[in-house]
């Protein structure tokens, strides 16, 4: 029986005040318990949406990472078509490299360079299809 139906019920009765005392005290304990429980209910609602939350931040970065494969000391992202892209990301910070002819790919947010350069990337790349595709 709920709550609501057994204090209408209460309402409507017509006991000695000794019962309707003892049915109040129960009630109030009932109340009481539906409190603590919704209290529990919440912060287990919480907890649950803190965890999902954790787990898609390391699910987003574990499928980021799988995007990515070292090579030649430069990462080679995988495209949504299955195929790498032909730019070197940086192995520090992933942001996509700069070279100009034969200086080595720099990193411009962090400086990193790799052990290659503009003039070597056909070749890199080349042999990058040839190990991972
Ligand atoms: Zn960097």
């Amino acid at each position: 029986m709920g709550l609501i139906s057994e204090i209408t019920n209460l309402i409507n009765e017509h006991g000695s005040s000794t019962i309707l005392r003892e049915r109040v005290m129960l009630l109030v304990q009932k109340l009481d318990n539906a409190e603590k429980e919704n209290i529990r209910l919440k912060q287990e609602l919480t907890d649950a949406k803190a965890k999902i939350r954790d787990q898609d931040q390391e699910l987003k970065a574990w499928r980021e990472k799988e995007q990515f494969t070292e090579f030649r000391g430069a990462l080679f992202k995988r495209e949504q078509s299955g195929h790498y892209g032909k730019t070197a990301y940086c192995v520090v910070c992933r942001t996509p490299m700069w070279s100009i002819d034969f200086f080595p790919y720099e990193c411009s947010r962090c400086g990193f360079q790799a052990d290659f350069s503009k003039k070597d990337m056909d070749n890199v790349f080349n042999e990058l299809l040839q190990r991972h595709d």
